[in-house]
């Protein structure tokens, strides 16, 4: 078996492993799941699975009912030093963090990604850390640089294919086997929309969501359930009068890392319980072909 199938096939037993958490999830009391998803040691400090940091807001290519909100955003660029203070903070909470995503947006639109990977590294050193990035900028020497910066810190690259970059794929996977760079690929021809502005449910909506993904956020020194319950302000403010003014829509809290007050245990919750902004997405995703977007606010629209 080649390294890249048994790769393939051990994700795919992550995947499953990780679809069994979030069943349980659904069933057992909220303190217990938190519990069995940290291995029965709640005297420990918990394990975070994943948290997502977005290192540039925009995108160079702005798909129709982007769920992280790029086409909307102005430009906006992480530092290495907010991240390395913020992470800091949080992994302060947890026995260690297995993944931390660096994202956005087009994370490779911010030239100082490399000092963010290595300020990933130096306070969480035993995170996986994975770039996810639409392979748009996958030409000439800032690819090369790319490579390597990746080789250096031992980054997972999660490349998401659109159809404008599906001819480059044999090339483009080549080019990471060869520089000995783990990576793996994800088609996407398809979205689905989910935004519901007269609100609705936020238990299924969680449900619905927790059984595919578990995505916590952290921004500007503060965790999120995922990136939507901090960017639909992006949305709100992009489309305030279409959406009307009696909207209730809202960006949720979220919780403050740097409160020395505030335990894993109770993130660890948090994180497993739906937000204010929950009630406006939809347990029922409207799937749309994969297109440029037109910026229309009826885009991100489940029904
Ligand atoms: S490539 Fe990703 S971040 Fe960029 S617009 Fe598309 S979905 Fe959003
Ligand atoms: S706001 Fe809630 S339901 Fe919507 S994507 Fe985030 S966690 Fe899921």
């Amino acid at each position: 078996m080649s390294a890249d199938i048994a790769a393939r096939f051990i994700f795919r037993i992550k995947q499953l492993l990780f679809w069994i958490g979030y069943r349980l999830d659904q069933w057992l009391p909220l303190r217990l799941c938190v519990a069995v998803r940290n291995r029965f040691l709640p005297w420990c400090k918990p394990v975070l699975d994943v948290v997502e940091l977005h290192i540039a807001d925009h995108c160079n290519l702005n798909c129709t009912g982007c769920l992280h909100f790029a086409p909307l955003v102005s430009k906006w660029f992480a530092k290495a030093d907010d991240v390395a203070h913020d992470l800091a903070a949080l992994r302060g909470k947890f026995r260690y963090i297995r993944h931390v995503t660096l994202l956005g947006g087009e994370p490779l639109l911010n030239v100082d990604y490399p000092a963010i990977v290595a300020a990933v590294k130096n306070v969480s050193p035993e995170s996986l850390i994975t770039i996810v990035t639409n392979g748009l900028m996958f030409n000439g020497k800032a690819f090369e640089k790319f490579l390597l910066v990746c080789k250096e810190f031992g980054v997972r690259v999660k490349w998401t294919v659109y159809p404008p970059l599906a001819k480059r794929r044999e090339e483009i996977v080549r080019a990471f086997k060869s520089a000995g760079v783990s990576m793996f690929t994800v088609d996407v021809d398809d979205f689905y929309v989910k935004m519901r502005p007269a609100g609705g449910n936020a238990k299924s909506a969680f449900r619905f969501c927790r059984k595919t993904t578990y995505c916590p956020y952290l921004r500007d020194g503060r965790i999120y359930t995922c990136a939507q319950a901090y960017h639909i302000r992006d949305y709100i403010n992009a489309y305030e009068k279409d959406i009307g003014d009696k909207t209730e829509m809202c960006a949720a809290a979220g919780l403050n890392v740097h409160d020395q007050s505030l335990d894993g245990w109770r993130i660890a919750e948090y994180l497993m319980t739906p937000c204010v902004t929950c009630r406006f997405c939809s347990d029922k995703p409207r799937f749309i072909p994969w297109s440029n977007g037109a910026k229309n606010a009826k885009e991100w629209i489940a029904q």
